[in-house]
C-alpha cells in the first residue's frame, strides 16, 4: 500500500524508515508532505525564520539514490528535521533572531548539524527563538513571535520555541534546540513533546552561537523518547573543535536508543531509586503541575522503582545564581558583535566609538541589552567578588547537593515548568516573572546534568504539562530509559494538537 501524503506527517523515525526501505514512498515524497503541511499551517504558528528547500531537496535526492542502490540507510535517513537558528548551516543565514546577525551567513557548519546531515536527515528549515536564546516564550525574537500549536493564544515557551512548535505541529519529525537554563525542556513541556538536554559536553558546541558557554548544550526535540534517543545518539560524541567536549572514553559506545523499544517498562526502571525534589513542589508551582509530579511518582513506584522525597537545599538559589553567571558569560560572549567582524554595522557613525555604540544599540533588543548590562556589572571590579564569585561558589554547592543525592539515587524527578503555557504577551512587561518560569530547569544546567521533559498530563485550557527527569553526569541513557518507561505506561504522548491532526484530514 502506498501511503498518502497526509499520512506521512506525524510519523516516527522508525515508521518513515520502514516506508522508505519498503519503497512505499520516496524521500522526496516525505519531504513534500512536510513542506505542504508547513505551507498550510506555519502562517499560524510561525515556527520558522528560514526555510531551506534547496538543501532539503538535495539531501532527499541523496537518500533516494541510496535507497535505489540498496544501501544500508543511516539512522536518520529521510527524516525531516528543523534546526534552531543559533546553529550554523552554511548557505543560509544564522540570525539568532537578532537584528545584529540578520544578514550573517556562516562560512562553517555546526558539528551537531554536520552529524545530523551525515546521518541522512533532511533539513526543512531554521527555527525561531528568543534573541540569542535569552527568554522563555520566543517573544524576544527580533523577527516574529511563534505560537503554541495547542492553542495559538499561548506561547510555545522558549528560547527554542520554534523547534518545539515545529515538532509539536508536525512540521518536522525531530528538531535541535539549545538549552542554557531550560530552553529545550521548558518549550518541550509547553508544546507537549519530548525535549532533552544531555550531560554538559555530550554534544559539541562548535557552530552554536554562544550565550553562556559553561551552561549551553544542544539537544533534541521529538514526539517520542525513542526518536529523541536516536537523534541524541547521532549528534553526541567527542569533537576536537570544542574544548569542553567530553573525551571519547567518557562515552563508550553511543547508542542511547538501545533496549528502549524491546524492554518492558518494568525492566527499564524496576529497582531504580528515584528522588522527588522537595524544594520544587511548593510555592510558585501550580496545583496541576504538583499533581502531575505526584502521579508520576506513583507510576514509577508501580513499575517497581523506589521513590522517595529528596532535598536539594540550594535549589532555591538557582535563579539568582543563574542570572549572574549566565549574564556574566553572555556579556563576554556578545562583546564580539561590534559592527567590525560580524553582521550589522551602523555606517552613519562619525568615529569608531560611536560606530560600536550605535551598532550595538540598534542591533541588540531590550532583553539582550539588559543581560549585557547585568553581566558587565556582575563582572566589574568591586562587584566581582560579591556577585560573580559568590554565584560560582553557590553553583559548586549545588553540584555537591546533587552529588549527595546521586550517591543514593539513580534519578530525580521534578516539574519542568511551574505552569502550563501562558498567554502571548502575558509576561513580556515583567522580566522577573518571565525569569521565574525557569526555576525548575536551571539547576541541571548549573550542575551540568542530563535532563529530559516528557509529556505527563494536561492542565488549564487543555494545555500540556511535562515532567522532568534528571540524572547524574553521563547517565543520559538511564534518564532516557526512565522516560521511555513512563511513555510506555501513559498515553499523554499520543494526544496531538489540532495543527497536527489537521494534517491527517
Ligand atoms: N529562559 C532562560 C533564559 O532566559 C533560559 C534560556 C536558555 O536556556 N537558552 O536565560
Amino acid at each position: 500500500m502506498t501511503a498518502t501524503k497526509n499520512e506521512l506527517v506525524g510519523r516516527s523515525t522508525s515508521e518513515l524508515r520502514k516506508l522508505l526501505k519498503d519503497k512505499s514512498v520516496s524521500c522526496l515524497e516525505i519531504l513534500r508532505a512536510h513542506q505542504e503541511h508547513i505551507a498550510h499551517q506555519d502562517a499560524d504558528i510561525q515556527a520558522f525564520i528560514t526555510l531551506t528547500p534547496e538543501l532539503a531537496e538535495e539531501q532527499a535526492k541523496k537518500v533516494d539514490a541510496a535507497v535505489a542502490r540498496g544501501e544500508e540507510l543511516p539512522a536518520l535517513a529521510g527524516i525531516p528535521v528543523a534546526v534552531k537558528d543559533n546553529m550554523c548551516v552554511p548557505g543560509y543565514k544564522t540570525t539568532c533572531a537578532s537584528n545584529i546577525l540578520k544578514d550573517f551567513e556562516p562560512p562553517y557548519q555546526a558539528t551537531a548539524v554536520t552529524r545530523l546531515f551525515e546521518a541522512g536527515a533532511i533539513c526543512v528549515g531554521k527555527t525561531n527563538m528568543d534573541e540569542f536564546a535569552m527568554g522563555s516564550s520566543t517573544e524576544n525574537s527580533a523577527v516574529k513571535r511563534t505560537f503554541n500549536p495547542w492553542n495559538k493564544e499561548y506561547v510555545p515557551g522558549g528560547s527554542s520555541g520554534g523547534s518545539a512548535a515545529a515538532v509539536s505541529a508536525g512540521f518536522s519529525v525531530v528538531s535541535l534546540g539549545s538549552d542554557t537554563g531550560g530552553s529545550i525542556r521548558q518549550p518541550a513541556s509547553l508544546c507537549g513533546v519530548v525535549g532533552m538536554k544531555p550531560t554538559y559536553g555530550t554534544v559539541s558546541r562548535f557552530g552554536l552561537v554562544a550565550f553562556a558557554s559553561s551552561l549551553d548544550q544542544i539537544g533534541p526535540f521529538a514526539r517520542s523518547v525513542e526518536d529523541a534517543a536516536i537523534t541524541l545518539s547521532v549528534i553526541a560524541g567527542h569533537d576536537k573543535r570544542d574544548s569542553t567536549s567530553l573525551s571519547k572514553h567518557a562515552f563508550g559506545e553511543i547508542n542511547y536508543a538501545a533496549g528502549l523499544r524491546d524492554s518492558s517498562a518494568q525492566d527499564l526502571v524496576g529497582g531504580l531509586k528515584i528522588g522527588v525534589i522537595k524544594e520544587l513542589q511548593g510555592e510558585g508551582i501550580d496545583a496541576d503541575v504538583r499533581n502531575t509530579v505526584k502521579d508520576t511518582a506513583e507510576i514509577f513506584t508501580q513499575l517497581g522503582a523506589k521513590v522517595e522525597e529528596v532535598s536539594i537545599p540550594t535549589a532555591r538559589h538557582a535563579l539568582p545564581v543563574y542570572y549572574l553567571i549566565a549574564t556574566a558569560e553572555a556579556s563576554a560572549n556578545l562583546s564580539r558583535y561590534d559592527g567590525v567582524r560580524y553582521g550589522f554595522r551602523d555606517d552613519d557613525a562619525q568615529d569608531i566609538l560611536s560606530m560600536y555604540m550605535q551598532t550595538r544599540s540598534q542591533g541588540f533588543g531590550a532583553e539582550v541589552k539588559r543581560r549585557i548590562m547585568l553581566g558587565t556589572y556582575a563582572l566589574s571590579s568591586g562587584y566581582y567578588d560579591a556577585y560573580y564569585k559568590k554565584a560560582q561558589q553557590v553553583r559548586r554547592l549545588m553540584k555537591e547537593d546533587f552529588n549527595k543525592v546521586f550517591s543514593q539515587y539513580d534519578l530525580v524527578i521534578c516539574p519542568t515548568s511551574p505552569t502550563v503555557a501562558f498567554k502571548v504577551g502575558e509576561k513580556t512587561s515583567d522580566p522577573l516573572t518571565m525569569y521565574l518560569t525557569d526555576i525548575a530547569t536551571i539547576p541541571a544546567n548549573l550542575a551540568g546534568l542530563p535532563g529530559i521533559s516528557v509529556p505527563a498530563g494536561f492542565g488549564n485550557h487543555g494545555l500540556p504539562i511535562g515532567i522532568q527527569i534528571l540524572g547524574n553526569t553521563l547517565s543520559d541513557a538511564i534518564v532516557l530509559k526512565a522516560a521511555a518507561a513512563f511513555e510506555k505506561t501513559t498515553e499523554f504522548h499520543t494526544k496531538q494538537p489540532p495543527m497536527l491532526l489537521a494534517a491527517g484530514k
